[in-house]
């Protein structure tokens, strides 16, 4: 088997120099996705790991003066805490930017918020309940309305149903999926999650890096001084390519390397 390397000398080169200057930034916060950029994918779930390359980088990374280090991923925070085996001092941000532990502290929902998941459940429920293929699924700040197994008059009419009861609702965020629509009480979003990280640990330089379409989102709102790494091929607004959870074990070696040399260490 041949395999089409997914980066050029050149690329590589430019990917160099682009971590070199990230590697002088004051305040350095590397957020990095879990699934498919840490961790190789695998048919269970609960099975992935990070690499160990990725796992030594980043415990040298949180020795360094002025740096930061971070998951950000679609996982719950506690599953996300449980299979990412990293150090304590890692900041975790779960469920697409919902869910987020800094400094040990779990942001989790207010009583409004609270309010207002309690109408979105009702709503969801009133109009599955009994309905062929269609299911509801409890998401940490929010639900899901599943109709992968509906056909296609039960799917518009549940959906419909659900649209009208929750649309005068003030703060309820709908997002659309394949045969799934989600609602929740705070706007979701990997963008959200770096914001709020960035804000916390007062960031003058983000490394940002993952594989998927909700990975996007983050990669989108970066600025001049930060850098943006797409895993594997897809569609992406980052800067710079790598193939695989390998190539960012090396990456995150390397800055580590170049930060440490720079005087951070
Ligand atoms: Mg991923």
């Amino acid at each position: 088997m041949t395999t089409t390397p997914l980066t050029t000398d050149d690329e590589s080169r430019a990917l160099s120099d682009a971590l070199g200057r990230l590697a002088t930034t004051p305040r350095l916060l590397v957020a990095l996705d879990f699934d498919g950029t840490l961790a190789p994918e695998v048919d269970q779930p609960m099975a992935a790991r990070p690499l160990p390359e990725s796992k030594e980088a980043i415990r040298r990374l949180l020795e360094m003066e002025g740096t930061s280090v971070a998951l950000v991923s679609g996982r719950d925070l506690a599953s996300l805490d449980r299979i990412s085996e990293m150090p304590e001092q890692v900041l975790l941000v779960g469920s697409h930017g919902i869910e987020v532990r800094i400094g040990g502290e779990v942001t989790s929902l207010t009583e409004d918020e609270l309010a207002r998941r309690a109408v979105i459940s009702e709503a969801l429920h009133t109009a599955a309940d009994g309905r062929e293929g269609v299911f509801v699924e409890e998401k940490p700040a929010g639900l899901a309305l599943h109709t992968r197994l509906a056909d296609e008059a039960t799917t518009t009419e549940v959906r419909e149903a659900v649209r009208q009861r929750l649309a005068d609702e003030p703060g309820v965020h709908g997002r659309e999926g394949k045969n799934v629509r989600e609602y929740a009480v705070r706007p979701t979003g990997k963008d959200d999650g770096v914001a709020r990280l960035r804000e916390a640990v007062g960031a003058t330089g983000v490394l940002f890096a993952g594989d998927d379409v909700t990975d996007e989102d983050a990669l989108r709102s970066l600025g001049d001084g930060d850098l943006g790494i797409r895993v594997g091929p897809g569609e992406t607004a980052a800067s710079h390519r790598v193939a695989d959870p390998a190539a960012i074990g090396r990456l995150l070696g390397e800055l580590a390397d170049l930060r440490e040399h720079l005087g951070h260490a």
